[in-house]
């Protein structure tokens, strides 16, 4: 990827294609289909890619138990459909990205026979739903069983459970990795610029994205000949620029996670299949910690949610109903929240029963394409049906995505057991090997080429985490990584593990970060401050000390 003074001069002299504006799992899906069909393609984002709802998911590519649960109750075909669309689409993302996703066994425990025949049957039918892109099929489990894979599971009325196997991803990784992938395909892509106006010849149809640095407030043009708004929740801001008097489409609903320490032997997850509100929660072993989400709030909007004390209490109590070991609230490590860009059908608000299906808008009068809701598992899909439709604007209808059968950036290569070769060529301790090997694939290597120039960045960032420094001079020079957080959440994923060690880590990766981008102490230190300053505002949303 090309550093962002250069990208950002090279898109603002260049005539395009196809402008995606949005660089989540949405739009840098959008972008990589675009590209790989021969579009000269843009892609812009006002934060940091993934910065919104694409890095605050649960993480789980999937068809979605809790939908399937909905499509039998209400006879909703519509809803089977997206699951079996999405279970499709989980075992091309398990190709494509095998370092950033990969199979993972749930336990659904059950305190009746009842429980058990109700789960049971709905387990085989997401496994006949999956077909031939079944994962492992699901089996019902004696109460011993049970609790020999989740030990922490509470006993008492336990009357057994039911497994089944599903995919996890890493979120912020994967779309730092599309939009990788794109960029290697002579994409050109800029983050934090953000598009404020939409210029239109005049017939009315959009020629040009006016957009802001975030950094220098300086407004650049980018020209185009089709747009797509893949803005996630914030869609409908982006459709009210080209057509003020279209109807809003969406509902945001905040969901909330929070991170726990996770106990010894704890390998599979756990669905809690029932929530004081009708939904489903899951805790998950990730990356070290149990995720343990998720809420579901419809929120006025879509600006950055904070996970409050209601929030957690809410999580921790229907966890602890479920768990012999009792999770308490100074427990927690870290959390983070997103906001459901969900499509607004006529019939209901409620917005855990609107579908996660996508669809793609095209306002007849500007030619701007909306990619609106879907899910993160069916990205790549959105993403065909999107450029099928800009393909048909562009008078190139013929052309057809390569994207099933694309392997992205670190893939090529990779096995399970490549962390190992890491270890030993360039001696680094078992932890760091599979860290880098699991956010970079065979990237890693690059990773630790910098190393050889340099031994001081195989110093760890901050003792108790397997990040090493390298990853900070490489994720600058070669992720477009430009502030603490972006290095630390969506590129190496330390703020996610542990909050307070991510203020620790704070000063060391921003003396790495003014060395490159070339900062002032001022700088350098004034960054310091307001990121240390976020998570100190997001510890006190939650009631945690800092110390
Ligand atoms: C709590 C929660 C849990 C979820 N769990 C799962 C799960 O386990 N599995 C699954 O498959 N799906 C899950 N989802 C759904 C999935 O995360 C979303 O469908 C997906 O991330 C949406 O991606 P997006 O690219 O459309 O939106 P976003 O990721 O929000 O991206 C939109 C981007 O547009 C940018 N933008 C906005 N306005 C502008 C502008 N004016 N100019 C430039 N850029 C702009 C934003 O900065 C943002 O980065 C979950 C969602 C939530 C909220």
């Amino acid at each position: 990827m090309k550093s962002r003074p250069h990208a950002l001069r090279d898109i603002a002299t260049r005539q395009f294609d196809v402008c995606v504006i949005g660089a989540g799992a949405s739009g840098a899906g959008c972008a990589l289909d675009a590209q790989c069909r021969g579009f000269q393609t843009a892609l812009v984002d006002a934060g940091d890619f993934a910065s919104a709802t694409s890095s605050a998911s649960t993480k789980l590519a999937h068809g979605g138990v809790r939908y399937l649960q909905q499509a039998v109750a209400e006879f909703d075909f519509g809803q089977l459909k997206v699951v079996r669309e999405a279970l499709r689409e989980r075992i091309l993302m398990l190709e494509n990205a095998p370092h950033l996703v990969h199979s993972l066994d749930f336990v659904v425990p059950c305190f009746s026979s009842f429980d058990l025949l109700y789960f049971g049957t709905g387990m085989k039918i997401y496994d006949w739903l999956a077909g031939n892109a079944s994962l492992g099929g699901s089996r019902i489990l004696s109460k011993q069983e049970a609790l020999h894979l989740v030990p922490t599971l509470r006993t008492d009325r336990l009357a057994g459970g039911v497994s089944y196997r599903d995919g996890q991803f890493d979120d912020a990784r994967l779309a730092v990795t599309l939009v990788k992938t794109f960029a290697d395909s002579a994409g050109e892509v800029v983050n934090y610029l953000r598009v404020v106006d939409l210029e239109k010849d005049s017939t009315g149809k959009l020629v040009a994205t006016i957009a802001e640095d975030v950094f220098s407030e300086q407004k650049i043009t980018i020209r185009a000949r089709a747009f797509v708004n893949a803005a996630g929740p914030f869609s409908d801001e982006v459709r009210l620029m080209a057509a003020p008097a279209l109807p809003r489409r969406l509902v945001r609903s905040k969901g909330a996670h929070i991170l726990l320490p996770l106990e010894e032997g704890v390998n599979d997850a756990l669905l809690i299949p029932k929530t004081e509100d009708g939904r489903v929660i899951f805790a998950i072993p990730w990356q070290g910690r149990l995720l343990v989400g998720t809420t579901d709030q419809e929120v006025p909007t879509a600006e950055e949610p904070m996970v409050t004390q209601e929030d957690a209490a809410y999580l921790l109590r229907h966890l602890n109903r479920y768990t012999a070991r009792h999770y308490a609230h100074d427990e927690i490590v870290s959390a983070f929240a997103g906001v459901r860009p969900l499509v607004q059908p006529d019939h209901s608000r409620q917005t855990k029963k609107l579908v996660r299906e996508h669809e793609v808008e095209i306002d007849e009068h500007s030619g701007l394409v909306s990619i609106l809701g879907g899910k993160w598992t069916t990205y790549r899909v959105m993403a065909e049906h999107t450029i099928d439709a800009v393909a048909k604007t562009l008078g190139r209808a013929n052309t057809r995505t390569n994207s099933q059968h694309l392997p992205l950036a670190g893939a090529t290569g990779y096995t399970a057991e490549y962390w190992r070769t890491l270890v030993r060529e360039y001696d680094v301790t078992e932890a760091t090997g599979r860290h880098l090997a699991e956010k970079f694939g065979m990237e890693s290597a690059h990773v630790l080429e910098l190393t050889k120039e340099n031994t001081v960045l195989k110093s760890p960032i901050v003792a108790g985490s397997p990040s090493i420094c390298a990853e900070i001079i490489y994720c600058a020079r070669h992720e477009m990584a430009v502030t603490i957080e972006d290095v630390l959440a969506r590129r190496i994923g330390l703020q996610y593990f542990d909050w307070r060690l991510a203020m620790q880590a704070a000063s060391v990766v921003a003396s790495h970060l003014a060395r490159e981008l070339g900062w002032s102490d001022q700088q350098r230190n004034e960054a310091i401050h307001d990121y240390v300053g976020r998570i100190e505002r997001w510890l006190a949303a939650i009631g945690l000390q800092t110390g």
